[in-house]
């Protein structure tokens, strides 16, 4: 096994994700490397304090206070950014629609073809023979 996948496995192997037959593996290659055993020692020692982190409780003034002393200018600024996000939006809708509505007139001044066939004809051409649009009109 090499380094880089062991210490992949340690991590697994703390969560509890890794399958006996690979934690064996593991096992074996930490007997025959110094610095991967010392990785899984400190990785242990990491997750045991952080476990024992989550039990404690904050007092609940303290989530009040944070968010009382962050920066108003903050707020300001992400309204700001709000608008503009709609700003583009909007332009975003105009330009695709102006562009629609150019592409469509372009497309139908330039086909001479389509401008010849009749209007039954051309709704066949549009939505197919088995068309829902026919289905209504019988
Ligand atoms: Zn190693």
């Amino acid at each position: 096994m090499r380094c880089k996948t062991a210490e992949r496995y340690i991590s697994l192997k703390l969560d509890g994700e890794l399958s006996a037959k690979l934690v064996s593996k593991l096992d074996e290659h930490l007997m025959k490397c110094s610095s991967c055993k010392e990785i899984h020692r400190q990785t242990a020692l990491l997750t045991e304090n952080l476990t024992a982190i989550q039990d404690v409780e904050y007092p609940a003034w303290l989530h009040h206070r944070i968010m009382n002393n962050l920066p108003k200018k903050a707020e300001r600024q992400s309204t700001w950014r709000v608008s503009l996000a709609y700003a583009t939006f909007s332009l975003m809708i105009f330009f695709s629609v102006f562009a629609g509505v150019g592409l469509g007139k372009k497309a139908y001044t330039d086909n001479s073809d389509y401008a010849q066939i009749e209007q039954e004809d051309y709704l066949q051409l549009s939505f197919g023979d088995n068309s829902i649009w026919e289905v209504y009109d019988e």
